[in-house]
């Protein structure tokens, strides 16, 4: 996952704040609704010892984070799971593409008890991380210490630790000898830091075979954080939905000439005027029932007037006091509008000198869409302005925005399971701006959820990708016990 450091902290404590400031006396309560519908959780057939368990968490996690697998070396991680699998009695195997034996998937299955045809369940991971500079670290980061009741090390959240949760609810179906009505695969994936070519991409394109029968998956992508609300109030964001790319890359051509005698119309004005047009449409903000009920859980762990704004925000009367906190934050902008980030302005300056205006001009276009946007009819659009001024739009990228439904009852399942574990805590569905694996999961037809079930402390977030990272070891019993729960519950029990 490639996060915004403390995205969700600074996302849930900003809308609050703002609100704050725009308490208004307003009569009727418009019709609200809760995301969530309230499961009756079935009692558990098992009874584990997860104390016990989380003992074995905490060494399989240290021996994992001593393995610098930073963009390399999965396949030590992958060998070290088998090994695990092996000792349960659990086969696995291992896939590496063509000439890159060190980037290795690991795939193991339980097998349904008795064939039945409910679709199977995918945990899945990446044993890949991103580099850690041990200068910035107060511990070697590949040293997997323990310190003050948490586990240290790149890769503790992101996410060889919900790696070992995933782990250890895997073993845990097979050591209660519980009947499965539905399979249940292992996945842990490389590559998944640079791009998921030799991982996620690989798999699908590869052996998309692997994954007929199934229509569910639980990865990263989401994440628990306590205290950016109100007092001790914990928010489970499942992400349920990510954004569309386009990636356009821009060549304006006009004609060269000198600095001092510039042509009504050239290159790089053509460009910049392009520019202005581009981020001047399609800004206003969109609420859609997932975002609705995205705030109206923040909602609900606010106090008031903010729960009450919070869980109108799709109220007409509400809407434009809200535009204005959510313009504020870059974060919930994203969450809400379809972004466009000029990420390319080459104007061939460093050759020519400052009286040269340069014939050909070179730009770059970031845009983000939210579901329910066509890229191709955005594109299109994009076009016709380009046509305007002579510039030439080059698709670079393109990928889809691509959402799983949250009356599932898988999503319904992990939210009340989660909620069920931690006093004062609701769920919210989360739409992600950026990227994760799920996202190619969805594209054959999988559902796919992102949520790391460890509860994290805005300063947790922020070692992810950065110094620091680290685990608290009640995480990882906490992780491995919703994860595990919510498969029973699933399971019919
Ligand atoms: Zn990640």
């Amino acid at each position: 996952m490639k996060p915004n450091k403390s995205f969700f902290f600074r996302t849930q404590k900003s809308i609050v704040l703002h609100l704050f400031g725009v308490c208004f006396l307003l009569g009727t309560n418009s019709c609200t609704f809760s995301p969530i519908q309230k499961i009756n959780l079935k009692p558990l057939k098992v009874n584990v010892d997860w104390e016990k368990r989380n003992k074995e968490a905490v060494k399989i996690l240290q021996d994992i984070l001593k393995i610098q697998s930073d963009r390399k070396n999965e396949i030590l991680v992958a060998k070290y799971f088998q090994s695990v699998l092996a000792k349960e009695g659990i086969p696995s195997r291992i896939y590496s593409p063509p000439g890159k034996p060190d980037h290795a998937n690991l795939v193991a299955v339980l097998e349904t008890t008795n064939k039945t045809q409910e679709k199977g369940l995918i945990l899945a991971n990446h044993i890949d991380v991103v580099e850690a500079d041990p200068k910035e670290w107060d511990v070697p980061p590949y040293s997997g210490i323990i310190k003050d009741g948490r586990i240290w090390g790149r890769g503790a959240i992101d996410m060889k630790g919900m790696a070992v949760m995933q782990l250890m609810a895997f073993l845990e179906l097979k050591r209660s000898k519980i009947p499965l009505e539905r399979k249940v695969m292992f996945l842990a994936l490389a590559d998944e830091e640079s791009g998921s070519k030799y991982g996620a991409a690989y798999m699908i394109s590869e052996y998309k075979n692997l994954f007929d029968g199934y229509g569910w998956m639980i990865g990263e992508g989401g994440i628990a954080v306590k205290g950016a609300i109100t007092g001790n109030s914990t928010v489970f964001n499942i992400q349920y939905a990510e954004k569309g790319n386009i990636w356009l890359k821009l060549i304006a051509k006009g004609q060269s000439g000198h600095g001092s005698t510039p042509p009504n119309e050239y290159a790089s004005l053509n460009l910049l005027n392009f520019y202005k047009e581009v981020l001047s449409i399609d800004t206003s903000i969109k609420i859609t029932d997932e975002t609705k009920g995205f705030f109206y859980q923040l909602g609900s762990v606010s106090n008031f007037p903010n729960s009450f704004f919070l869980k109108n925000a799709s109220n007409p009367i509400f809407k434009p006091l809200l535009s204005g906190p959510i313009r504020k934050n870059r974060h919930l902008t994203a969450m809400t509008t379809n972004t466009k980030s000029i990420t390319g302005l080459h104007t061939n300056e460093e050759t020519t000198g400052y009286n040269v205006l340069n014939g050909e001009v070179v730009g770059k276009l970031d845009i983000r869409v939210l579901p329910g946007t066509d890229t191709k009819e955005y594109i299109e659009d994009i076009r016709k302005i380009a046509k305007k001024y002579s510039i030439e739009v080059v698709i670079f990228d393109e990928i889809s925005p691509d959402s799983s439904p949250i009356d599932s009852v898988l999503f319904q399942t992990l939210a009340n399971v989660s909620v069920s574990k931690v006093e004062n805590s609701v769920a919210a569905p989360f739409l992600s701006p950026g990227k994760t694996d799920n996202s190619r999961f969805r594209r054959i037809g999988i559902d796919a959820y992102g949520l790391i079930p460890a509860v994290l402390e805005p300063t947790d977030l922020d070692s992810m990708h950065g110094k620091n990272e680290n685990i608290k070891i009640e995480n990882l019993k906490l992780g491995s016990t919703i994860l595990f729960e919510t498969i029973l519950q699933l399971n019919g029990l």
